[in-house]
């Protein structure tokens, strides 16, 4: 491959992690670090603390080989050409984006600065934050000649963010230099040139060498923009079809249908056409906020963007209300919680709207029983276990003498449940799916009442509909 570039990537989370990793699987010399000490002898022992896949056998392959990890971020950055910038950048108290670590790691930086370095954001941050990390490496007296500032934002996906990183849709440099537009083309030139699809280890996606990734150069504020805008219109996607979704039910229409035929026109396409309990996680509702906040300060109408987080509330309101209808009253029901983590293939729970409802569900008296494959560890912190919550060891253990199961998160292996098993574990065959994994017609066959979003409820012959309440 190229001519190996010296990289450090500051922060090991979801991004800094899959990112510092892949740049070894690239072919580059990596030195991730963390303030986190403990992050950083699990990551030294080989050990990966968050659940992604491929990440764990790409982490051995590269270990102290092409990507070694520290807490020493002086020696780090004067070994190294690149620095990428991936810290958090959580959602402030005014909905603007809180970019305190990132001028904290900024400042440290700048102290030890010697020679030419890029530095790069990777977090999420609003338009004019490389403007800012210019300001702050000047105040710290760093001269103009010794470095330059770029904007490289992170698209991967939780749950598929090595194929994401290494077979990205596109790339996105926003540089005001050439200088520095140019290090980051050497550094992604594997992927863009095609050589690292060539390659018999190299992991396979939707790049190939006939059709390698795409990198596109702009302004810095056009990538600061790019990033955020991307995010709002997923999550503008998402709560469209959920908006639509609650039409359909009140007309006894079904969403399934609706989308499928919305997807298939090739302007609008089928993905993040789900309808469902709604977004969460660590970037959309942030994203969607820090970018209402940006457009305000600039005195630009974006209300749309107040919309798209109004109509994500609501649909976890609407879910709670189902559970509500399907159950009467919640004091004293016992509840199987399918899913803890924001979505499938992932352990993040950081703004999980399943949690939101099950936190709900207790306050109202009911006593939950929780699985996921990936996330109870990480939900125990914040839902400690208790008589209202349990926690299963796996599906139909949680669903044991249910009164009703509530699918939270859309994990492929709750929609291939054996529903012969789980009818038996049950006390009352009710389950009420926040992510559509079934067909309307398969649960009533099983013997299910079966409440979804946006789909007409199918109920149990003895059951019968419940009146007086919208379901
Ligand atoms: P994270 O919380 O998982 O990781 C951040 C890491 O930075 C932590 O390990 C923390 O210990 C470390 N850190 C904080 N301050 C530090 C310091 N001063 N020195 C060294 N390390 C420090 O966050 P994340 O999910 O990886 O997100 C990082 C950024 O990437 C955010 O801006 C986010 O919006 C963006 N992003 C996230 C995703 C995603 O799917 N998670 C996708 C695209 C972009």
């Amino acid at each position: 491959m190229s001519k190996p570039v010296s990289i450090c990537v500051i922060g090991s989370g979801y991004v800094g992690l899959v990112a510092a990793v892949c740049f070894a699987e690239i072919g580059h010399h990596v030195i991730c670090v963390d303030n986190d000490e403990a992050k950083v002898k699990t990551l030294r022992e080989g050990g990966v603390p968050i659940y992604e896949d491929c990440l764990p056998e790409l982490l051995a392959k590269h270990l102290d080989r092409g990507v070694e990890f520290t807490s020493d971020l002086a020696s780090a950055v004067e070994r190294s050409e690149a620095i990428f910038i991936a810290v958090g950048t959580p959602q402030g108290e005014t909905g603007a984006a809180d970019l305190s670590y990132v001028e904290a790691v900024v400042s440290e930086i700048a102290r030890h600065i010697s020679s030419y370095k890029v530095i790069v954001e990777k977090s999420t941050v609003p338009v004019y934050t490389n403007e800012w990390i210019s300001r702050v490496l000047h105040r710290h007296g760093v001269d103009t000649q010794s470095f330059d500032v770029v904007s490289n934002p992170e698209f991967l996906r939780e749950g598929t963010a090595v194929i994401d990183f290494l077979h990205p849709d596109r790339i996105v440099v926003g540089a005001n230099s050439e200088r520095a537009a140019e290090v980051l083309r050497r550094i992604y030139a594997p992927l863009t040139t095609g050589v690292y699809y060539e390659q018999p280890r190299s992991l396979a996606g939707s790049c190939t060498a006939a059709q390698p990734a795409r990198l596109l150069v702009t302004s810095a504020q056009s990538a600061e923009i790019i990033k955020h805008a991307s995010n709002a219109f997923l999550a503008l996607k998402i709560s469209f079809i959920n908006a639509v979704a609650n039409l359909a039910e009140s007309v006894d229409a079904d969403i399934e249908d609706i989308a499928e035929g919305m997807g298939l026109d090739t302007r609008i396409g089928p993905k993040f056409l789900r309808a469902g309990l709604g977004y969460g996680g660590s970037c959309f509702p942030k994203d969607v906020a820090a970018f209402h906040w940006v457009a305000h300060q600039q005195g630009v109408n974006f209300k749309l963007l107040q919309e798209i987080r109004k109509i994500n509330e609501t649909q976890r309101d609407i879910f709670y209300n189902k559970v509500l209808a399907a159950l009467w009253t919640l004091r004293g029901k016992r509840l199987a919680a399918l899913g803890l983590a924001f979505k499938g293939d992932t352990d993040d729970i950081r703004d999980s709207p399943g949690i939101e409802v099950i936190k709900k569900l207790i306050e109202a008296g009911a006593m939950v029983t929780a699985y996921d494959p990936a996330a109870m560890e990480r939900t125990k912190a914040v839902l400690p276990p208790s008589d209202k919550m349990r926690y299963a060891g796996d599906a139909y253990e949680a669903a044991k003498d249910a009164d009703a199961v509530l699918i939270l998160t859309d994990w492929k292996q709750f929609g291939k449940l054996d529903l012969v098993r789980l009818n038996q574990a049950v006390r009352f065959p009710i389950v009420i799916d926040g992510r559509n994994l079934y067909k309307p017609q398969t649960m009533h066959e099983h013997g299910f009442t079966y409440v979804s979003v946006g789909r007409p409820a199918s109920y149990h012959a003895q059951q019968g509909k419940p009146r007086g309440m919208a379901l």
